[in-house]
């Protein structure tokens, strides 16, 4: 290592296997190393790190991370992905139309992740294509989350999206074709996108395609992206995950006649009562019930 400099704060900006990409304030990138007592390091890590006599530097300290999303490698295993995220947006379109209990699915994802949800519904100008996505909308805004149409195409919309994402750290999520790239690259200078890809391609190792990377948008605020994060969905969901993203229904659960009631098939149930008077949408019922029924599985392939 030779003589080290001064200690400085740094974030990362993308990582690659042991080595990551530390940005200063003043947005200088230097290829770092971390100190071997450190955890793995990612993306959106807040660290401290000393310059090294070759141009390089070595992480000696991170940060506490106020958020992590991981995923699961080949074989199973979590590995952290991004760090410090403050906002996942999930983007839904009405071509191809996002289905209300994927939708519901990152938001059991997210409740899981400790990670504030958003409701982007893209490409509002085809909105015909699914006249009830306006209404479906409604009733999540109803739910008490955040809901913003755009077009990522005429561009309404987008000024509002800016400004949402103009402080901390937003990810977005959501099914191949609803627009995440359209909208990404409609917020970042098209030559930050370019560096990146170049720096990827050039970068060693197999893992290079599925890095994470932070982006700094223009008018504040920072983007993580990565095929990986795109992908984001249900992994090692605990049943109070289920239930905080399922207000209308975890509100109810204290007042079934059993107190172990599944609100399936037994008398006295309050949430099956709700849904049948309207108070609690049919959808939202089934998509609960859906869910759990795939956690359980996740559950046992885990076990196996
Ligand atoms: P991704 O897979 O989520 O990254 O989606 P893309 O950004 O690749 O978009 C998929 C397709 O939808 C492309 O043909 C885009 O041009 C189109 N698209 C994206 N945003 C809009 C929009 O707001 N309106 C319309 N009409 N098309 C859009
Ligand atoms: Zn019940």
């Amino acid at each position: 290592e030779g003589e080290l400099g001064e200690p400085q704060p740094g974030l990362i900006v993308a990582h690659f296997g042991v080595t990551t990409d530390v940005e200063t304030q003043d947005g200088r990138v230097t290829r770092c190393h971390k100190r071997s007592n450190l955890p793995a390091l990612v993306t959106g890590d807040r660290v401290i790190w000393q310059e090294d006599s070759q141009g390089s530097g070595v992480i000696v300290a991170c940060e506490d991370r106020t958020s992590l999303l991981s995923r699961p490698d080949v074989r199973g295993q979590l590995r952290p992905v991004a760090a410090n995220i403050d906002r996942i947006i999930i983007v839904c379109a009405p071509a191809p139309r996002t289905p209300v209990n994927l939708i519901d699915r990152y938001l059991v994802a997210a409740a899981h992740h400790g990670i504030r949800p958003i409701l982007v519904l893209n490409k509002s100008d085809c909105l015909e294509q699914a006249p009830d996505m306006a209404r479906e909308m409604e009733e999540y805004r109803d739910l008490g989350y955040e809901v913003h149409t755009l077009s990522a195409q005429t561009e309404a919309g987008m000024a509002e999206i800016r400004t949402l994402l103009a402080a901390g750290n937003s990810v977005f999520v959501g099914q191949s074709g609803v627009g995440k790239s359209s909208i990404i690259a409609a917020l970042l200078p098209e030559e930050e996108i370019r560096v990146a890809s170049i720096s990827e391609s050039t970068g060693k190792g197999r893992h290079t395609t599925t890095t994470a990377r932070l982006y700094h948008i223009p008018g504040g605020g920072n983007l993580i992206d990565s095929p990986g994060i795109r992908e984001f969905g249900l992994w090692h969901i605990e049943p109070e995950d289920l239930f905080q993203a399922f207000p209308e229904l975890s509100n109810l659960s204290g007042h079934c006649k059993f107190r172990d009631c599944s609100h399936e098939n037994e008398p006295g149930c309050a949430v099956r009562d709700a849904v049948e008077s309207g108070r609690i949408l049919e959808r939202r019922y089934r998509s609960f019930l859906a869910i759990r029924d795939s956690l359980d599985e996740v559950a046992m392939r885990e076990l196996l």
